[in-house]
Formats: C-alpha cells, structure tokens, sequence
C-alpha cells in the first residue's frame, strides 16, 4: 500500500485526536518472527486494567459502568445528553481514567448527575460491577460524588508546592498513607555505597493496613496476580519464538520477575535485555516509568512490540559507515575533530502493539533501561520508532497547519514530497554522528557548560545535520534522490524555529525546554546573520507572517559556521559564549508574534493530544493447532477498540 493511500486518521474529540499507524513490511517478517510478536502483543494487552487500577483506585469501577451502558443502553442515542456521555466515555478510554492524561485534572462530565443515574437505571444489574451485594441506587450513589464533584479526587497527581504529594494525589501507587510516611517507609532501605542497587519501591503499593505501614508487590500471587498470571503465560509461548539464546534467558527472567516480584531479577532481565542490541523483534514489558508517582519511585505497568525497520535502520547503517567522512569534512576547527569517529548505530523500528501506559499515547523514542548503574555499566537501548513518526508527519501535513504556515505552495508540496524522508535523515545525522562527532580540548572539564549544555549539545547534532543535508555526499551516498529534497528541511526548521514551535508555549512565557531552545537559539542565530544579504528572510502578508529562505546554500554556510562555534565551545568548555548563545537567541519570545502565531493556530482548530488505536493481530491456524500465518487488521474504531479490549483483556 502507499503511503498516501493508508488513512491515519480515526477520528477527533475535545482536545484529542486519533489516528492509527501503519505495519510496514510486516508481511515479510518471517512465520517465526510474526509468531513471536504475535505471543508478545498478546502479553502487552493483557496488563491494562493494571494500569488502570493504578491510575486511581476507582477507574476499573468507573470504565465498567461505563462499558455496561455503551454495550447494553437500549435509549434514545440521540439526545445532546448521550452524545455528551459518549464524549466523556471517550475521554475516559484515552486517559486510562478519569483523570486527563496530560494535565492530571480530573475530566468534567457534560451531562448531569441525574442524567448518568437514569442511564444506569436502565441496564440489567448483571452487567454492572455491583461488589458485594451493592443495588444500583448504591453503585449510582458511590461514583456520582467521584465522577461529579470537582473537588473530591481532583487531581491525579498534585505536585503544587506545599502539598502533601501523596494524600492530595488520587494515583494508586498509596493508599491512606500521607507523604511524610511513604518517604520514611524506604529511608535507611537503601545502601549508598551498593554499586547494583536495586530501584527500591519499583513494583508495588504503600498502604496502610491495620494502622501497619505495608508494601503490597505486583506479583503472580500478589496484587495484580490474575493480571499478571495472564501475561506470563503468554510470555511462557512466545519464549519457544525468541531469535536468540540471550532473548529466551531474557524473557525467562522477565517472567521469573513476575512470579517472584523480586527487584534483583528485573535487574537481570535488564542487563540482558541493554545487551540484546541485534534483536530484530523486540518489547518492553513490566513497570517502568515513575512519572505518575509523585515521589519518583513506583513504576506505572507498560508494554509495547517492535520490529526493526530494515530501510531506515539501513539509512543509519550507511550514514554509521562514513562517519569518519563526515567528521574529516566537518567545517569545525580540525584540532576539535576526532581522529577516530565512531558512529553509534542507531536503531529504527515500527511499533507492533502498543499497550498500558504507552496507549494510547505512544512515545516517540524509547531509551531504556533506567536504572543507571545499567546504563553505565552494560549500556542502553535508544531507538526511534518510525511508523509512529510517520503518522504524525503525515497527518500533520493535511491538518491545514503547513498550508497556514508555509510561504508559498512550492513549499507545501516539497514538504508533501520529502518531509518525512528529511526527517528521518535528519534523525539518523543527528544521533548517529552528530552527538559522535569532535572532541574535547585537553583539560576542558566535561561539565563546564552546565545548565546550557543540553541545549547546546542539542545544537550541534541538529547542526551537523543540517550542515550535511545539502552536501552532495548524501545524494552520493542514495540518501535522498535529488538536491531540491533537502529544500524541506532547511524550510521546516526555520518555520519550525522561528515561527510555529511556539504554540506550545503560554502566553507571557519564555521557551524552557532543552530541545526548543535549541531549535529557537539556531534559527534566530542564522536568520540575524543571514537577513542582511537576504538568505532568509521573514515578511508579512495580510496580517500574517512568514519565512522565506532565498539562499538554500548561504543558509548552509551559515549552519556550517554556527556548528563551528558550538563545537568550539562545547571543546574550550566556554560557559559565557556558550550562555549568550542561547539566551539572546533561544529563549525569549516576541510577544507581538506570540500572540498572531497562536490566534492563527486557534483558528485551525487542531487536538493537541495525539493517540493510537492498534491494529488487531490475527493468527491464522493449521488442523493440529500451529500458527500457520499473522495477519494485520486495521482499525477504524477507537471505541470499538476499547470495548474490544474490555471484554477479553479485563483481567482485574
Ligand atoms: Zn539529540
């Protein structure tokens, strides 16, 4: 299928949007690779309701009340009322709970208390999650105040400053315990001088028992046990799948982790799993990311499948190949480049089966394991995921936000034509050879750039890249087939930079993070340098503004100049260079520009918040029982997806 004619889009509701992503080349796989990834997939859905449970301790309750009216309500559908109750239900799904994913507010329902009561008034009391002999005026009596009133359970995760962190949090990872006494339950648990510690804390709950400050583990036989006696077993089928002796040691411990709950075994999953860098079908399963816990140390449940994709993956190959080229003809001063440049080849796959706290918002990149001691010792996995990439620059590229931006048609359609593949070279440069690249002068301290390092760093890999984007060696070298390619990118970063990053920033504010501040410090840098001879230049049409570049290789040159100078810092360790840089060029935002950039954006009327629905995986079996075969279905129906999911991953 092409590109073109793969519908991304699923369907759009209050600020969200959906859209699905594409299986290339999964047809190809071999029987035993799609095998395997089928038994994994398997896995990564059944640990949902996990994540639920954690979410807040009453979201299981909630979604399968929900469930039971959009399954089995026989009412009018057509009133404002439903539909408004289909809206909510909707937002619910996304977040994984009643709290929205991204803010951690509470999600307000647009229909009345007496409204969902009458709903469930209507459905046979079978279907609904009455415990213990509740009716279902107790069950309408128990969540209305939970789903309806503001206060109660407000907040998800409260990080405001004098806050008790963890009673004001309505995240499950406490239960009836305040801050002051999760804290003292694991000071003095930790060893300092372990150089293997374990992430203390990682898989379980703190709650009160009994007056008793307890630790309740994730485990088979544990909290979550018919959960997760679910994904063991089909972890225990896809082991026969793995591609190697070092993968089928990896998932035996991964399950032996499961069983046991022990931190130590989880440790041993992961230094195997940082060293399985060759894997061609690869996973992440377990509890893993800390951002829900207030305190930074309780993981939330996640799972994805992945599959290498061989054509950008080769793209990085080659690129790793001439590292040494592209250092020797760097245009940074050669007593800062590397005699011997090594290429760190990154890896580029396609998401199979997202799953807990990856759906259905997937991350862009993934670079795990965590634990430090790991990273330092055995290394890291960092991969980017690029069928999730290529949704979001597809879609982006029909959403009206190009054509409102972009200075002229000719730009629209090269960006149609090259963006994605600009893009994902530009990735390949950047990590493959551009954080590779120069070194350090003698004696310069490593950590002399301090708060600006990051930025700056970010700076010089984004630099490299598109210093070379427009270098004949990459035309050379099969990376884009013709000169005019790379027109996109030099186009989109400086639209990017200059102008429309900044709808992500508040009125008032100044740019924060590393990754914009960087894109922000270069495009104005090179504009400033570049507008008296009229390489770029910004003008305004209608009340409108935009950027025209005039002098695709003057804008080079001046790329190549700027590469220079942070490369000079970064190796001279120059903090005062270094932070004028970025403040005069990257920080600040013009208020004036500010205020026309954002009220175009309004007007577009685009979600900022982006999900997936998966696609189903079917196995096609022979008489004796053997996957013969696994077939990608594409979905089209995010609810659907989710009542699907509900009835045959509902473990909890
Ligand atoms: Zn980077």
């Amino acid at each position: 299928m092409a590109k073109e004619d793969f519908k991304y889009f699923v369907e759009q509701f209050e600020d969200i949007r959906v859209l699905k992503y594409k299986l290339p080349g999964f047809e190809s796989l071999t029987l035993q690779q799609k095998t395997f990834i089928y038994y994994l997939s398997q896995a990564a859905l059944s640990g949902r309701d996990i994540l639920w449970d954690q979410n807040f301790r009453f979201n299981l309750q909630i979604r399968k009340t929900l469930e039971a009216i959009l399954e089995s309500y026989i009412g009018d559908k057509t009133s404002d009322e439903y539909r408004s109750f289909l809206v909510y239900a909707k937002r619910v799904f996304f977040a994984n709970g009643i709290h929205h994913h991204y803010s951690n507010d509470k999600l307000r329902p647009g229909f009345t208390e007496s409204y969902f009561a009458k709903l469930i008034k209507k459905i046979d009391k079978h279907r609904l999650p009455l415990k213990n002999g509740q009716t279902k005026d107790e069950l309408i009596s128990q969540l209305s105040p939970i789903i309806f009133d503001e206060e109660l359970f407000g907040r998800k995760v409260e990080q405001r400053e004098g806050a008790d962190m963890i009673a004001e949090s309505a995240i499950n990872l406490y239960e009836d315990v305040n801050q002051k006494e999760a804290e003292a339950f694991y000071s003095g648990k930790i060893d300092p001088k372990d150089p293997c510690p374990v992430s203390l804390g990682l898989n379980s709950k703190v709650a009160k028992k009994d007056g008793e400050i307890v630790e309740e583990v994730y485990r088979s036989g544990g909290l979550y046990s018919t959960a997760i006696d679910q994904i063991i077993m089909w972890l225990e089928k896809s082991i026969n799948f793995a591609e190697s002796e070092l993968q089928m040691k990896e998932l035996k411990l991964l399950i032996d982790f499961y069983r046991s709950g022990d931190l130590k075994k989880w440790d041993d999953f992961n230094v195997l799993w940082a060293q399985d860098s060759e894997a061609e079908v690869d996973y992440n399963n377990g509890f893993i990311e800390t951002y829900s816990d207030p305190l930074g140390r309780k993981a939330t449940w996640e799972a994805i499948v992945n599959y290498k994709d061989i054509e950008a993956t080769q793209r990085t190959k080659i690129i790793t190949a001439n590292a040494q080229w592209f250092e020797d003809n760097s245009p940074i001063q050669p007593q800062y480049r590397k005699e011997k440049v090594k290429g760190v080849a990154a890896k580029v796959i396609n998401i199979a089966m997202l799953g807990g706290d990856c759906y259905p918002v997937s991350p862009l990149g993934i670079n795990l394991p965590n634990a430090n001691w790991i990273r330092k010792g055995v290394g890291s996995k960092s991969v980017t995921l690029a069928n999730i990439t290529d949704a979001y620059d597809i879609t982006s590229q029909g959403d009206g936000f190009l054509e409102e931006f972009a200075a002229d048609q000719s730009e629209v359609d090269r960006i149609k034509k090259y963006g994605s593949l600009t893009d994902s070279l530009h990735t390949g440069l950047h990590e493959c050879v551009g954080h590779a690249s120069g070194k350090l002068a003698e004696g310069t301290d490593p950590n002399a750039l301090k708060n600006y390092a990051s930025p700056l760093e970010e700076a010089r890999a984004d630099l490299f890249a598109l210093y070379y984007m427009t270098d004949k060696k990459i035309i050379e070298l099969g990376l884009l087939p013709e000169e005019d390619a790379a027109k996109a990118s030099y186009d989109a970063y400086l639209r990017n930079g200059l102008l429309t990053q900044i709808v992500k920033i508040k009125p008032g504010k100044h740019i924060e993070e590393a990754h914009m501040r960087n894109r922000s410090a270069i495009s104005h840098w090179v504009f400033e340098k570049g507008r008296q001879g009229n390489i770029v230049e910004l003008f305004k049409q209608g009340g409108k503004s935009y950027v025209r570049i005039n002098d695709y290789y003057g804008l080079r040159q001046l790329f190549g100049e700027l590469l220079k100078e942070i490369q000079r810092v970064k190796s001279e360790g120059d903090y005062e260079a270094g932070k004028r840089i970025i403040e005069k060029f990257g920080v600040k935002v013009d208020p004036h520009l500010h205020t026309e950039i954002l009220e175009r954006y309004e007007k577009l009327n685009l979600a900022p918040y982006t999900g997936f629905v998966n696609p189903n995986l079917l196995p096609v079996y022979n008489t004796k029982g053997e996957i013969t075969d696994v077939k990608v279905e594409y979905v089209n129906d995010f609810l659907g997806q989710m009542l699907y999911y509900g009835r045959n991953y509902s473990f909890l």
